[in-house]
C-alpha cells in the first residue's frame, strides 16, 4: 500500500521550541521535510524560557553547552560569562531562531493535549488546547526530562494572600524583593540558585528546607574577549572531548581510585577540584566516589567540613549537612556564597524535618512551631521528571495504547528514542535516553533522528516502531549500567522521586547512566544494521 498519498499537514510536527525542538526542525527543514513546532509558551528557548527565576544560570560551562552544528554560530556568539545567566542564555537561543528563521515554522501559545497514532494512514493527529487538530507522518518530542512543575502537597496554598511563583512560571517582569519578607521552600538545584540571589537584596528571607543538598562552589567569572578567542580557536576539541566523557561536560572520571593515593594526595585533589569552576568535584572526581560507600563517604566528609568552615553557626552549618545520602548521589547543586549567606542577620533557616510545615495561610506559613508572615513565597519544589512531561499529553499508539498507562506498567524505550506500540514517535531525550551535559546529548540524538528519518524516506518507509525484543534489552541494559550508583539507593528526580506526587514512590531509573561512549557506539550499531531494531518497512 502508498502511504505517502494520504493528506497529511506536515512530514513532521515536533512538540517543543526548546534546545531539542529548535535543532530538529533545523535538521528537517534542511531535509527538505514540511516541518511545524508546537510550543506552549510564547517564544523559544524551552527551560531556559520558563525558568525565569533570579539567580538562574548554567552549571555547565557555558561555551560546551551552546550548539556545535553551526560554525557561523560559534563564530558570532560570545559568551560574557563561564557560566552564563538565564537572560543571556535565552538571547543566545532567540539570537539562533533568528539566525536560522526557526520562527516561521514554530506556532507559540499552543499546548499539545494529544496525540493519536492512526494505523490506517501511519500517522499521527495531534490535538491543541485551542481545539484545531493536524495529522504528520512523523512525531518528535522535544519537551524536557524537566519541564513539568510540581507544586508541594501543603494544604492551603490557594489561601496566600501574597505573591507566590513556582520557580519555573517565573513572571517574565522583574520582581523587587527589595525591603520584602520573602520565604522559599526547597533547597534543590533550583532552590540554591535562588536563595543566593535573593538574599542579595531582601529585607528578610526565610529558608524552608527539609532535607539539605550537598553543594560545591560554582566560581563563576567573565569571560574576556581574549579568552574568547581562545575558546573559539579550541570549539573543534573540545566538542570530540566533550563526546567521549562520560556525560558529556568536559570533567571527565579520574581514572585512579580514591585510595589508590596517599590521603594527602586525596586531600590535595579534592582542594584543588573545591577550588576549580564547575562540576569538577562532580564529574572529574576519583572514579569510584559514586559507586563505593567507603570513598564516598570520604569525600562527603570532606564537603561536610567546608560546609562547617564557611556558615559561622554551628547549629545551622550541621543543618546544612545532609544526613540521609553521599556526596554526588544527587544531582550536585553548584552556588555562589550559599553557604555565606545563612551568615546574614536577615536570612532563616527553618528546618522542616524537625517543625513540619502545617499548612499555607493568608499571611504566611505555619508550621508546627509558629505563623511565618510573607509577601513572597517561592517554590522551589521540582518537577515531574521525565514522566510529567509525557504524562501531560495524552499519547496513544496503535490500538489506542496509552503511552502513561504503558509506562506506569513498566518505564522501557529503545534508546530513549523510540517506545514499542507507538511507530514513528520519536523522543529527543526520553527516558533511558543518555542525559549530563544536555545539550550534546540532544544534538547527538537529534542528528541520529533525522539519520533514520532520511534512511526512511530515501526507502520509501513510513513506518518505524522499535521491536519488543530491542526495548527489552536496552530496559535490561539501562539497569545493568547503573546497578552500582550509590544514587539509585538516594530519593531524587533522577530516581523518579517527588514527594508531592501521588502513586508514584518507588525509586525507577529515569535515564541511561552507562556513559556517552557506549550510548552512542550502540546507537551507531543499530544505524549501521540497518535499523533492524525498529523494524523499518
Ligand atoms: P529538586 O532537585 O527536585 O528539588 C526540589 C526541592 O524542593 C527539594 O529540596 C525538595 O526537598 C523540596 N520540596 C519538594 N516538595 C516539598 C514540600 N512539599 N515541602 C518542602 N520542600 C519540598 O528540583 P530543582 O531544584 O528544581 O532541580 C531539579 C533539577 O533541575 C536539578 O537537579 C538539575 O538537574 C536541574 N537544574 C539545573 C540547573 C542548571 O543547569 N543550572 C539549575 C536548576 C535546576 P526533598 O529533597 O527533601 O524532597
Amino acid at each position: 500500500m502508498d502511504f505517502s498519498n494520504y493528506d497529511l499537514d506536515y512530514d513532521a510536527i515536533v512538540i517543543g521550541a526548546g534546545i531539542a525542538g529548535m535543532y530538529q526542525l533545523y535538521k528537517l527543514r534542511e531535509q527538505g521535510l514540511r516541518v511545524r513546532v508546537f510550543e506552549r509558551g510564547t517564544g523559544v528557548g524551552g527551560t531556559w524560557y520558563w525558568n525565569r527565576y533570579p539567580g538562574a544560570r548554567f552549571d555547565s560551562e557555558s561555551y560546551s553547552y551552546g550548539y556545535s552544528f553551526s560554525q557561523e554560530v560559534l563564530d558570532e556568539w560570545d559568551w560574557s560569562e563561564r557560566f552564563a545567566s538565564q537572560p543571556e542564555i535565552l538571547r543566545y537561543l532567540q539570537y539562533v531562531a533568528d539566525k536560522f528563521d526557526l520562527r516561521k515554522d514554530i506556532q507559540f501559545s499552543s499546548d499539545v493535549k494529544s496525540a493519536v497514532y492512526d494505523e490506517e494512514t501511519r500517522s499521527w493527529e495531534i490535538g491543541l488546547g485551542d481545539g484545531n487538530t493536524y495529522k504528520s507522518r512523523f512525531l518528535i518530542t522535544g519537551i524536557g526530562i524537566l519541564s513539568q512543575p510540581v507544586l508541594p502537597k501543603i494544604e492551603g496554598i490557594e489561601s496566600f494572600k501574597g505573591q507566590s511563583f513556582h520557580t519555573a512560571r517565573w513572571p517574565h517582569s522583574p520582581v523587587d524583593f527589595a525591603d520584602k519578607r520573602v520565604a522559599v521552600i526547597g533547597t534543590g538545584a533550583t532552590g540554591v540558585q535562588t536563595i543566593q540571589e535573593v538574599a542579595k537584596n531582601v529585607g528578610h528571607l526565610a529558608v524552608f528546607q527539609l532535607r539539605p543538598e550537598w553543594c560545591a562552589p560554582l566560581h563563576n567569572s567573565k569571560i574576556e574577549p581574549d579568552e574568547m578567542k581562545v575558546i573559539r580557536a579550541g570549539y573543534d576539541e573540545m566538542f570530540e572531548h566533550c563526546a567521549k566523557t562520560t556525560a558529556a561536560f568536559i570533567h571527565d572520571v579520574d581514572p585512579r581510585g580514591a585510595f589508590e593515593v596517599t590521603d594527602k594526595e586525596r586531600y590535595e585533589f579534592w582542594e584543588q577540584l573545591y577550588a576549580s569552576p564547575g562540576f569538577g568535584i562532580w564529574q572529574g572526581n576519583f572514579k569510584d566516589i559514586l559507586t563505593n560507600p567507603k570513598a564516598n563517604k570520604a569525600i562527603s566528609d570532606f564537603i561536610a567540613a567546608r560546609i562547617r568552615e564557611r556558615v559561622n553557626d554551628s547549629l545551622v552549618a550541621e543543618k546544612l549537612i545532609p544526613k540521609d545520602h553521599g556526596f554526588g548521589t544527587k544531582r550536585v547543586p553548584l552556588e555562589t556564597r550559599y553557604y555565606e549567606s545563612y551568615n546574614q542577620e536577615n536570612v532563616e533557616l527553618v528546618d522542616i524535618s524537625e517543625t513540619p510545615i502545617v499548612r499555607i495561610t493568608e499571611n504566611g506559613v505555619l508550621t508546627t512551631e509558629r505563623e511565618f508572615e510573607f509577601d513572597f513565597i517561592i517554590y522551589a519544589t521540582g518537577f515531574d521528571a521525565v514522566f510529567g512531561s509525557f504524562s501531560r499529553i495524552d499519547i496513544r499508539g496503535v490500538n489506542g495504547r496509552s503511552l502513561k498507562q504503558q509506562w506506569e506498567e513498566e518505564l522501557a524505550t529503545f534508546l530513549g528514542i523510540q517506545t514499542n506500540g507507538f511507530p514513528n514517535m520519536f523522543m529527543i531525550m526520553g527516558p533511558h535516553a543518555m542525559a549530563g551535559n544536555n545539550p550534546r546529548s540532544i544534538e547527538y540524538q537529534v542528528n541520529w533522528v533525522t539519520e533514520t528519518i532520511t534512511y526512511m524516506d530515501d526507502r520509501g518507509m513510513t513506518r518505524a516502531e522499535a521491536t519488543l525484543e530491542a526495548q527489552e534489552g536496552w530496559h535490561d541494559y539501562v539497569l545493568e549500567q547503573g546497578k552500582d550508583l550509590l544514587r539509585n539507593e538516594v530519593d531524587s528526580w533522577q530516581t523518579g522521586i517527588n514527594i508531592n506526587l501521588e502513586g508514584r514512590q518507588t525509586r525507577i531509573t529515569l535515564m541511561y547512566a552507562g556513559g556517552q561512549p557506549s550510548y552512542r557506539r550502540r546507537c551507531e550499531e543499530v544505524a549501521r544494521n540497518g535499523y533492524k531494531e525498529l523494524n523499518l518497512r
